[in-house]
């Protein structure tokens, strides 16, 4: 503000000094002369007036292009913030805020599509994402299949040894996911004890061996104090149909599932396969 101010006052004066000079100078006083003199001077003073406040308020203009742009491009956050005029503090408290805006945004989004005990993803985020890799599977004709698996007799676990125990299970389990999984497959834990593995371009038989390869790591897996081999799991398997929906999908391999316990559970079942140890 104080940089604008003494602009603007000695933009003003030009003329007056100009004039002043004029005549200490003993130039032609005329009329015509001074006229010109004066009018020169005006536009001068004006021109630098305008040139220095637009060189003051330039940092403005690109905070305010900036934050137009913001919902696109997230720029505004490399907006330069020189000095410690007002524009600069702006600047930095508008930057300021946005980063806590956009942290703050992560951290939601991250919080609304995962599960927190596991780290996989929730039933939410595996809704959203399904869809779009069925499509994709319908043009390209390339398989996609779901494993859906439970632990078994996972309420005896929390009866006899506690929530706490329940939970490094359920911990352990989502490690083991993790670990078997490709980058490009997706986890879910999608209800409590109940976990769902989305396999792009990959046929329902292929994934009845991944299934199988689940089954025993999960069985080789230990938590204290159960004992060895207790922490075990039922699968149902299914490959996606063209146009098939994820809630049909689900409802099929909860089928397979529940034939899985209902052949003893610790057992891999797909469509026309099944796989006991
Ligand atoms: P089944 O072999 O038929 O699947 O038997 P189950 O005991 O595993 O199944 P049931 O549906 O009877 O019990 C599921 C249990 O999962 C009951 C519930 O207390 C427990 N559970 C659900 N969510 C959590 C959780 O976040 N932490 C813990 N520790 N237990 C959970
Ligand atoms: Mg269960
Ligand atoms: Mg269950």
């Amino acid at each position: 503000m104080a940089k604008i101010f003494l602009v603007s006052f000695l933009s003003v004066h030009v003329p007056l000094i100009a004039l002043i000079i004029h005549l200490l100078s003993g130039f032609d006083t005329g009329p015509v002369p001074v006229f010109t003199l004066i009018l020169v001077a005006t536009l001068a003073g004006t021109s630098i007036c305008l040139f220095a406040i637009w060189r003051f308020i330039r940092p403005l203009h690109h905070l305010a292009v900036a934050l137009k742009k913001y919902p696109e491009d997230k720029s505004v956050l490399k907006v330069p913030s020189n000095g410690n005029d007002e524009i600069a503090i702006v600047t930095d408290a508008v930057k300021s805020m946005l980063s806590q805006v956009e942290a703050l945004n992560k951290q939601l989004k991250h919080q609304a599509t995962t599960d927190f005990l596991t780290g996989l993803g929730n039933r939410r985020w595996l809704t959203e994402q399904v869809p779009a890799l069925q499509s994709q599977a319908d043009r390209t004709g390339e398989p996609l299949s779901i494993i859906l698996f439970d632990l078994d007799y996972f309420k005896n676990i929390n009866d006899e040894y506690g929530h706490d125990v329940g939970d490094s299970v359920l911990m352990a389990v989502g490690e083991v996911v993790k670990d078997c999984i490709r980058p490009y497959d997706l986890a879910a834990r999608i209800g409590g004890e109940e976990f769902c593995i989305v396999l792009p371009r990959t046929s329902g038989e292929a994934s009845l061996n991944i299934a199988e390869r689940l089954r025993v790591a999960f069985e080789s897996s230990y938590v204290e104090p159960l004992a060895h081999g207790r922490i075990t799991c039922s699968f149902g398997v299914v490959q996606s149909g063209p146009g098939e929906r994820l809630q049909q999908l689900l409802r099929r391999a909860d089928m397979a599932l529940y034939k899985a316990k209902d052949a003893g559970r610790n057992t891999v079942i797909g469509a026309f396969v099944n796989k006991k140890p």
